[in-house]
């Protein structure tokens, strides 16, 4: 046992190093991401079911690696969390999403992600005033979407900021509904427009019952609080139906449109421009 003993730690040793250079890299990489421009949004829209029409998008963020190519955001967000470097990242999305915004109609919204780091940044507030100041989009057409779990560990700063988005008319939407463990409570005490069903309650509404009950309770809740609801990751026909008959006011997902560049959107608004 003593003579495998070194291969197997020697093993796991190499492995460690290799993601944590790994990582050292990529982190590298995205301190420069920003200046070098490989950062862009794409767009998902949310479908109304009542109106029959786009009510907006959400932006989502991509980096154009120019070696490794597209790296997902679940690979290079928690890496701008830990260095900090996701306060510029993110004024930078809400700077664009805002001027992208700007050229869509009016009665277009934008939803933009948030981290829970971003509710250190005294200096949030400000910049998202002057970002939609520059591209002169009114506020309500802004929507900041969190989740529950940010809230957990950064309940008192997130509030007031949350509060001051609200007091200047920016709406803020509960991300990942029902993945967390206390989502009633932050309904009852924070002001939110609107929630969206998480995928996972979506995909597996049609095969499991319980699942479905929850669904339709959770849209019965959003109408009674006078809220907005969207439905997550849908993807068939029949959860889209199911979601009519529930009367869920919006959905989301690949059956109606996987992301899309800006360019891609502005067409689909206004054909008139395409080509
Ligand atoms: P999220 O906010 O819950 O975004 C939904 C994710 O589900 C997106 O993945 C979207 O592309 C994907 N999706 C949409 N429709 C469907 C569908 O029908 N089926 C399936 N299977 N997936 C669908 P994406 O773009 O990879 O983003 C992952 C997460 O990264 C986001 O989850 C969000 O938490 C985070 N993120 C993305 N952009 C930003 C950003 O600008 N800032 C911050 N802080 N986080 C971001
Ligand atoms: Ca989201
Ligand atoms: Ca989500
Ligand atoms: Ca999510």
């Amino acid at each position: 046992a003593k003579k495998a003993e070194p291969g197997t730690i020697c093993f796991f040793e190499a492995a460690d190093d290799k993601s944590a250079r790994d990582r050292k890299a990529l982190q590298a990489d995205l301190e420069l991401a920003v200046a070098r421009d490989e950062l862009f949004l794409v767009f998902q829209p949310f479908l109304n079911l009542r109106e029959n029409r786009i009510t907006g998008f959400e932006a989502l963020l991509r980096w154009m690696h120019p070696v490794r190519g597209l790296v997902p955001p679940s690979e290079f967000i928690p890496i701008a969390e830990e260095t900090g470097l996701i306060h510029e990242i993110g004024e930078w999305v809400i700077r664009r999403a805002c001027a992208t915004l700007a050229e869509w109609p009016v009665d277009i919204r934008v939803a933009v992600n948030f981290s829970a780091a971003q509710f250190h940044n005294t200096g949030i507030l400000q910049a998202i005033v002057q970002a939609l100041a520059e591209a002169n989009v009114a506020p309500h057409r802004l929507e900041i979407e969190i989740t529950e779990s940010m809230l957990l560990s950064k309940y008192g700063s997130a509030s007031s900021i949350l509060n001051a988005l609200l007091q200047l008319g920016i709406t803020v939407a509960l991300d990942d509904f029902g993945t967390g463990f206390s989502s009633l409570t932050y309904l009852r005490k924070l002001p939110f427009s609107r929630i969206k069903i998480d995928q996972s309650f979506i995909s597996d509404m049609l095969a499991q019952p319980d699942c479905a009950a929850i669904v339709k309770s959770v849209i019965a809740l959003a109408r009674d609080l006078n809220i907005g609801v969207v439905a997550e990751g849908v993807e068939t026909v029949d959860q889209l139906e199911y979601l009519r008959q529930t009367n869920c006011d919006e959905v989301q997902g690949y059956l109606i449109s996987r992301p899309a560049s800006a360019e891609q959107i502005l067409a689909l608004l206004d054909p008139k421009k395409q080509r």
